[in-house]
């Protein structure tokens, strides 16, 4: 059962089967219904648009997804979005649902276990300079990077970037595990341009990194504040219900008239005004039954299923859709009674090479209330991503089994005394790779799609940002250009 305000949007293909569809004409159609698709409906709806959403399974939000399990509240993807998340927030207010916030509680404490052994992460630059995490002469290596000359180029991966500035030690024992936390990826093969922007960008600008992040602060303060500026929110937050509330919300407010799920569009071509969608009731497994026309299409699934509904349409997008990676992952969903030697934070990481199969876990039960049945707490692991793929092929025993395990490895064995509760969650195509060019590769992809196919465009999590808030940004992003785009003709 979904968790979230009541079951919404499940509307099948009412006309499957050939019945005439009274709305087979739209401003804007929408591929895909996870959060950025989604959001861009919603844009696109608020903008006075005629929309049509279409999503091939049978409900929406895409990775977004919770399930109330035995009195266990679990997600499917995302557990957790920031305070600065600003594009979620604003849907979260335009829904009339933002007291459905719930703040983590402290202790917010990060663990990486390295070498054998269990640390707290340092909290911010000052922690880790004071702490026992770097060596004496890591540490003198980390400050001497505003003296390390400016080198940078939009090629460099994130290991060498922050090598290079800041030294290995930094490098490998910092900046590692958190890009494993992020993308459960490589930090050897994600490209610092690509996947931190910002830090790229302060040493372009300023010629380093603390440099610039000092430049920064000082142009914070100097400036006056912005009186209609929202309130600032710090730290992490989830949904009362879970994270599915939030494109449930979306998907109900929209209505079932626009939002469609259970119909897969297996085709995009061109017509006179716009383009036309093969829809196929995903029910009825066979060719498309009907077709959709509308004036400007959002593309708002996985670069992969987007490179192949591109087939025939703009081959110069399509050939570097095709090469956006993302990783495959499995989760492991365990609970059990509350134990003295139970931790609490937010979760752990562990850098690959370790003895320790799981990329990293999360203490659903420790950050928010509700996670788990009074006395229980709950943990959910992550296997899998860019370094290790074949874990997330693994049967459900053994990943269970490797679950616990992990648990009692990195937190001993007094943490998770027994197991009441195991679930498993796969994901084939988890979290979008933004490895070395990804970046300039997607533009790249807009702007041929602009000069071949005008009112298409894309949205996603592949497009410009990998976190939930990222993916409704890119959506309402491609709203606006569909908006401006129908105003055209
Ligand atoms: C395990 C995991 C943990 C994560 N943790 C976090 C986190 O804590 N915080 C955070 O901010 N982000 C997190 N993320 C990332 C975040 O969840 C995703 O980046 C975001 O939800 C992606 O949204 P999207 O709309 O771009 O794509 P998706 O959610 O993948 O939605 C795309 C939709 O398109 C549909 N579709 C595909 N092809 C077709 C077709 N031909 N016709 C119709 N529909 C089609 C699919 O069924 C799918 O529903 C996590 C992701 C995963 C997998």
């Amino acid at each position: 059962m979904a968790a979230g305000p009541g079951k919404v949007a499940t509307a099948g293909f009412a006309d499957a089967g050939g019945g005439a569809d009274p709305a087979t004409q739209v401003d804007l159609a929408v591929v895909g219904g996870g959060i950025a698709g989604l959001a861009a409906a919603w844009r696109a709806r608020r903008a006075g648009l005629t929309v049509r959403l279409l999503e091939s399974a049978p409900q929406v939000g895409g990775k977004i997804r919770s399930e109330r399990v035995d009195g266990f509240l679990i997600e499917h993807g995302p557990h957790t979005f920031l305070g600065s998340a600003t594009p979620l927030w604003q849907l979260l207010a335009e829904l009339g649902i933002s007291g459905h916030a719930v703040q983590a509680q402290p202790p917010s404490w990060r663990f990486v276990h390295r070498g054998g052994r269990t640390r707290r992460l340092p909290t911010g630059p000052w922690s880790a300079l004071t702490g026992d995490w770097l060596s004496a002469r890591a540490k003198l290596r980390a400050l001497a990077e505003p003296w390390v000359p400016a080198a940078s180029r939009p090629d460099e991966d994130l290991a060498s970037f922050v090598a290079r500035r800041f030294g290995r030690e930094v490098a490998d024992g910092l900046v590692a595990p958190f890009v494993t936390g992020v993308y459960a990826g490589d930090a050897a093969a994600i490209g610092a341009r690509d996947a931190f922007p910002t830090l790229w960008q302060l040493e372009r600008d300023h010629g380093g990194v603390l440099r610039g992040a000092l430049a920064r602060r000082r142009a914070s303060r100097g400036s006056a504040p912005a009186s209609a500026s929202p309130p600032k929110r710090r730290g992490l937050y989830s949904l009362r219900d879970g994270m599915a509330t939030l494109p449930l919300a979306l998907a109900d407010q929209l209505g079932p008239g626009v939002v469609r799920t259970g119909v897969a569009v297996a085709s995009l071509t061109r017509a006179a005004g716009g383009w036309t969608l093969g829809l196929r009731d995903v029910a009825s497994e066979g060719s498309p039954t009907q077709t959709l026309h509308a004036r400007a299409v959002v593309l708002a699934t996985p670069a992969e299923q987007a490179a192949e509904l591109l087939q025939g349409t703009s081959l110069d997008a399509r050939t570097r859709l095709s090469r956006a990676r993302s990783c495959a992952m499995a989760l492991v969903h365990l609970g059990g009674p509350e134990t003295p030697g139970q931790p609490r934070g937010f979760g752990a990481l562990v850098p690959r090479g370790e003895d320790v199969r799981a990329l990293g876990m999360l203490l659903p039960s420790s950050l928010f209330p509700g996670r788990a049945p009074d006395g229980h707490q709950s943990y959910a692991l992550f296997f899998g991503g860019a370094q290790d793929p074949a874990a997330a092929q693994l049967d459900d025993a053994t990943l269970v089994q490797q679950a616990q395990e992990s648990v009692r490895r990195v937190f001993g064995q007094g943490a998770l005394a027994e197991v009441t509760f195991s679930r498993v969650v796969r994901w084939p195509a988890a979290i979008a790779q933004y490895e070395v060019g990804h970046r300039a590769r997607m533009q790249a992809a807009c702007e041929a799609l602009l000069a071949d196919a005008p009112g298409l465009f894309l949205a996603g999590s592949y497009v410009d940002g990998v976190s939930m808030s990222d993916a409704a940004r890119s959506g309402a992003a491609a709203a606006e250009a569909a908006t401006a785009f129908r105003s055209t003709l």
